[in-house]
């Protein structure tokens, strides 16, 4: 089986030997993760570190990439499984470590071409911020909020637009905020009111996988577009997105007014910005 035969049936769209150098870190193999790095594998990517340290569960299985063969495996043995499935000639590093208690973090960080945040928390997603800001690696990160109402996507493109920290100071300032505020960060009480479930069980229930699959497909997309802008030539097929945070509506939930809204923003990096404006020189 010759690895051209594969993608035949995407080589007229670009040169997949063009990412044959590229290194894709995927933080977190979660629902989000685990479709994210399929979906690149698909793309033709075929060298991904894939960082997790728990194993699948069966409540997992229903919104996972690994259905039950896989139960009770290392989520990173299990995602690296599925990706071999497709193609064999992929490389797969896998690291089941706690980013927060892994000392070689930032070694890796710097090891790949683009990261890939797919955990779900914010400590974890501030300390690849840091650590990308300072290295000049891009990232792209992806939340589903809450009941899988939609979801936001935000791209850090170092030395062209802001970081993960400045998306929080423009946050703030405007409506987005409290529109995502409601829906993700109510307190303990009103979630209970709101949906009669345990505040775990809600933290642990970002809706349908169908809702999910959008966001895990925006954050592919801005993957691949933050992988073509390190290519010595960007294919015709992958033109450039302008937008570097996009919040994505599924349905009819407050904030969002009807199915399928997209709000697209522009972040340029924020004057004073704790972690981006003291690394520009
Ligand atoms: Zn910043």
């Amino acid at each position: 089986m010759s690895e051209e035969k594969i993608f035949t049936r995407i080589e007229k769209l670009f040169d997949v030997g063009l990412l044959s150098d590229t290194r894709v870190l995927i933080v977190g193999c979660g629902s989000g993760g685990g479709n994210l790095a399929l979906q690149l594998a698909m793309s033709g990517i075929r060298n991904f570190t894939l960082i997790d340290k728990d194993a699948l569960e069966l409540e997992n299985v229903i919104r996972h990439v690994c259905g039950r063969k896989f139960i009770g495996k290392k989520k990173v043995d299990a995602v690296e499984e599925v990706l071999l499935d497709r193609n064999p000639a992929i490389n797969v590093r896998k690291l089941d470590v706690d980013i927060m208690h892994y000392d070689n973090l930032e070694f890796e960080i710097k090891n790949h071409t683009v990261i890939a945040l797919a955990t779900d928390n914010e400590p974890s997603r501030y300390l690849v911020n840091e650590i990308c800001v300072r290295n000049k690696i891009p990232f792209v990160v992806a939340r589903v909020f809450t009941r899988g109402i939609g979801g936001e996507v935000f791209s850090y493109r170092p030395s062209l637009g802001g970081c993960l920290a400045c998306l929080e100071r423009i946050l703030e300032r405007t409506e987005y905020r409290h529109g995502i505020r409601e829906i993700d960060l109510v307190s303990e009480k009103e979630r209970e009111l709101m949906y009669g479930m345990e505040i775990s069980e809600i933290k642990d229930s970002p809706g349908l996988n169908v809702d999910i699959s959008f966001i895990t497909a925006f954050h592919a997309r801005f993957l691949l577009d933050a992988i073509a802008a390190t290519l010595p030539e960007r294919p015709k097929y992958m033109q450039p997105i302008p937008d570097n945070y996009i919040i994505w509506g599924n349905r009819p939930t407050h904030p969002f007014t009807k199915h399928f809204q997209i709000q697209r923003i522009t972040l340029d990096p924020q004057e004073g910005c704790q972690v981006c404006s003291k690394e520009k020189k």
